[in-house]
């Protein structure tokens, strides 16, 4: 379990600070030009904390383990919920997939993708499909009486998923 370091989420105020600055200046003014610039220098600031993070953490999940299993995650649809949008576009998920894409060849180890159907749904334990689900749904019972944690949930059927899967990505 890993938490996500919501770093667009501590920086937002300073962002939104910092946006307000540039709005309030005279376009073409050099004050809009300092406030623009330090806008910018802010957003990069976002990026490589995020960056830094991220190499990190697939550094250790590489050498940890000898195949690492994702969910192939269709991140242009999820962006059109814009509940998801905002904590996936912070994870950068994306550019931390291809991290492990890349690292995966220099330890030698296996990046597998699985297809992310019901992998949130199904329990992992008997197969029952909770329908139902909400993303609000931390812990659910499935109805032969699994008590499960969503991610731990979704991360073995994952897991499952990948078991005879040959096609490494
Ligand atoms: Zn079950």
């Amino acid at each position: 379990m890993v938490d996500n370091p919501r770093h667009l989420y501590k920086y937002q105020h300073q962002l939104r600070k910092a946006q307000r600055s540039v709005s309030r200046k005279k376009k073409g003014s050099s004050n809009r030009r300092k406030a623009a610039g330090k806008l910018a220098r802010l957003h990069l600031k976002v990026s490589n904390t995020r960056k830094d993070f991220h190499h990190k953490l697939s550094t250790q999940l590489i050498r940890e383990s000898q195949a690492i299993v994702v969910e192939q995650l269709q991140i242009q649809h999820m962006l059109k919920n814009h509940k998801l949008a905002k904590s996936i576009s912070d994870a950068g998920w994306h550019g931390f997939v291809q991290m492990l894409g890349y690292k995966s060849k220099w330890y030698g180890r296996e990046l597998v993708k699985v297809a992310p159907h019901h992998t949130s749904q199904d329990c992992w334990v008997c197969g029952w499909r909770n329908t139902d689900l909400k993303l609000s749904d931390r812990y659910w019972t499935c109805s032969n009486g699994h008590v499960l944690d969503r991610d731990v949930n979704a991360a073995s059927n994952i897991r499952n998923k990948a078991v005879g899967q040959t096609v490494s990505a």
